[in-house]
């Protein structure tokens, strides 16, 4: 059974087929630890799948290209099933792979995308270099450039081996945030290199952002992912105004784009204590059976069609939400099916939706457990001293360590074995 991290729905942002729609199957584990990796997170978080059902959840997404990735995605057995049970529903099959496995195996119908790694990766002396002998017409290779150094050594591999004609395309790409890409392209120029420049195609997002635990890690999930933050937070009239302290400066260290921040205010709906004077419970058990007093009536439902109006305003078709099913409060619009239902509501909802365009609700910490979450949070180095998730703050805006959230908080930090920085504070 493989280990999956993530499977997701989104535009290709490299190779040949960028632009394009694609379903990435993001397997876990890496036996490299390249100095500029942006998926850390996929070394040892994930879930046995059974390859029936990465399959099942891929055909769900009616998209005809897919993408293998990882991690190192060869490291797994099961990657060989999985890719000839793709091919055989007539996908077209990418693979990514590192470069320092053995790429013999892979079925001849799958376009491989092998990473030569250059010295600025600190993995350069794992370069498996037989697998250039052992290219199809149609694969890719791929260079990820961080200095003037490694394109020197990527210009010295692409003459030596005679890429250009063992290759269906020599790809460049610059480390994001470290090489500027006109310095690259002015390289690539000057020397009249048969190669492929690559950026990461822009892409947006939006983050219903609430300076909690959970927003800030989906945010950091999706901007690790290479999405642009647009990150929205919806003023309700909630006690813990508190939180919008937090939400700013969350969506400060994280760069988002843009943050909006829209008032609507849910006092005059009532239904919640999150929204009017009744008491909000405090040390409640929380195997307790039922909905609490802290829901508010379709919260998750208003905020979502606040962000879809936002995103369609601006050709974005994907929005992340940090729900979770696991350690939450038993709320309704924290479960899968309320995010699929979401997503169908979308397609029929909105010009760009019934024109084509496909709306895609990422919930990336709903099967996560809160300390699997805080994890998650650590390898991407968040300052979880940055949020709030007190529900009933007292003036000096202190968590009060009794509501439901304060609980799960406090049960997550326990669970992961690290010290809350809110606590020690
Ligand atoms: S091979 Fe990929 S997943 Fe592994 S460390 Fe390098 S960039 Fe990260």
């Amino acid at each position: 059974m493989p280990t999956v991290n993530e499977i997701f729905y989104s535009i290709q942002g490299e190779s040949t087929r960028a632009g394009r729609p694609c379903v990435f199957v993001r397997l876990t584990a890496c036996d490299l630890r390249c100095s500029w990796c942006d998926t850390p997170y996929a070394f040892h978080e994930g879930q046995k799948r059974s390859v029936a059902e990465v399959v099942a959840a891929v055909e769900h997404y009616d998209c005809p290209l897919v993408e293998i990735t990882g991690g190192e995605p060869l490291l797994q057995e099961d990657v060989y099933e999985l890719m000839h049970r793709l091919l055989a529903l007539g996908k077209t099959v990418l693979l990514e792979t590192g470069g320092h496995r053995p790429i013999t195996r892979v079925p001849a119908a799958v376009v491989k995308i092998v990473d030569i790694k250059c010295p600025g990766s600190g993995e350069a002396e794992r370069n498996e270099w037989s697998n250039i002998d052992r290219l199809a017409p149609h694969d890719e290779v791929k260079f990820v450039i961080k200095d003037r150094a490694d394109y020197q050594f990527a210009c010295d591999v692409i003459a030596r081996h005679d890429l250009s004609s063992r290759a269906a395309e020599i790809l460049l790409s610059p480390v994001h945030g470290v090489l500027d890409p006109k310095s690259l392209s002015e390289w690539v120029l000057e020397d009249h290199l048969p190669v492929r420049l690559q950026l990461q195609l822009h892409k947006y997002i939006w983050s219903p952002l609430s300076g909690g635990l959970d927003s800030y890690t989906a945010a950091a999930i999706a901007k690790a992912q290479r999405f642009s933050l647009y990150a929205l937070t919806v003023q309700y009239g909630q006690r813990h105004a508190r939180e919008l302290e937090s939400a700013r400066a969350v969506a400060r260290a994280l760069g988002a784009e843009r943050h909006l921040e829209v008032p609507i205010d849910l006092r005059g709906i009532g239904g919640s204590s999150l929204t009017s004077d009744e008491a909000v419970p405090r040390d409640r058990d929380l195997a307790e059976p039922g909905i609490p007093s802290t829901y508010v009536p379709a919260r998750n439902t208003i905020f979502l069609s606040i962000a879809l109006g936002w995103a369609e305003a601006l050709g974005a078709h994907d929005i992340v939400i940090g729900v979770n099913a696991l350690d939450y409060s038993g709320y309704p619009d924290c479960r899968p099916e309320f995010i699929g239902a979401f997503e169908s509501l979308a397609a029929v909802a909105t010009r760009a939706g019934v024109e084509g365009a496909r709306f895609r609700v990422h919930a990336p910490l709903i099967t996560l457990s809160k300390a699997e979450i805080i994890r998650r949070g650590l390898v991407l180095r968040l300052d979880y001293g940055l949020t709030h998730s007190c529900y009933d703050p007292p003036p000096d805006g202190r968590p009060c360590h009794r509501c439901d959230s304060c609980l799960l908080r406090a049960r997550g930090f326990l669970e992961a074995g690290v010290p809350d920085p809110l606590v020690l504070s």
